[in-house]
């Protein structure tokens, strides 16, 4: 399995607009992050994990260059706002629609957002084509398994997403977005080669884990090695990972893992 973290940013991403900050002016590439997104090759297979408004620029500079399918976490404009960028990928199938799979919440602001995408095939060509479906708790695959939990993010819910290569045994978790991880994620969690949780930043948030919650809720999950996205300007990345316990490291724009 392989994962590319597109973006680790928070909704404003790092550098913020107008911010002088020692971060927001580091030199420190680790520390711009454009908006939050992975995508997944499983077996193959390739997996958009949202589309924050950075997605066209995240493609070109990570090539990404095909997709199978789509599933957005939850409506919010950092994860839905490049979606219409989506229209290369159904060019490059042919011009058939590609799968989106999201929950209601999703699938609505999805409706809302980009009506004229909502069709079998792309209106004439360059167009985008969403074939929108209610993500199942468990996608069963050839290449794998996908199995989606929902995650508290305070008015809605977000997918959290487990993944298991079938060839290779490999199983990640991807967990953004969310102020708590509950006992059934964290059952689906157990086991995984690498997590990954919102840690936005050390203060409290009323809808996101800080730093001290993302810390713990990785010992409860207990995998070797936790990533931490979803990050603001309040990080800077080389200091602030020196600080973490073993096993906790940030997440930062371009990293891929392969396991
Ligand atoms: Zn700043
Ligand atoms: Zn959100
Ligand atoms: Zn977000």
């Amino acid at each position: 399995m392989e994962v590319i973290f597109l973006g680790t940013g928070a909704s404003q991403g790092v550098p913020i607009i107008a911010c002088d900050c020692a971060v927001c002016t580091s030199a420190d590439p680790r520390n711009r992050r454009t908006r939050c997104s992975i995508h997944v090759v499983m077996g193959g297979l390739h997996i958009q994990v949202d589309a924050a408004q950075e997605f066209r620029e995240q493609c070109l500079r990570y090539g990404v260059r095909q997709l199978d399918f789509f599933v957005l976490t939850h409506g919010h404009a950092d994860h839905v706002a490049g979606m219409d960028d989506l229209r290369r990928f159904c060019d490059l199938r042919g011009g058939s629609a590609l799968t989106v799979y999201s929950t209601e919440e999703g699938l609505s602001r999805v409706r809302v957002i980009y009506p004229y995408a909502i069709v079998e095939r792309p209106v004439m060509r360059g167009y985008p084509a969403f074939r929108l479906v209610e993500m199942p708790p468990v996608i069963e695959l050839e290449q794998g398994t996908i199995r989606a939990t929902l995650l508290p993010h305070g008015s809605v819910n977000v997918l959290g997403l487990v993944f298991e290569e079938r060839g290779s045994g490999a199983k990640f978790v991807y967990y953004t977005d969310c102020k708590c991880v509950p006992a059934e994620a964290l059952r689906l969690a157990k086991g995984a080669q690498a997590v990954v949780l919102d840690g936005l930043r050390p203060k409290e948030h009323p809808t996101h884990m800080n730093i001290a919650k993302a810390i713990e809720t990785a010992h409860q999950i207990g995998a070797p090695v936790t990533y931490l996205t979803h990050l603001t300007h309040e990080i800077d990345h080389g200091p602030f990972e020196a600080d973490l316990p073993a096993g906790i490291r940030l997440a930062y724009d371009g990293l891929k893992l392969t396991f």
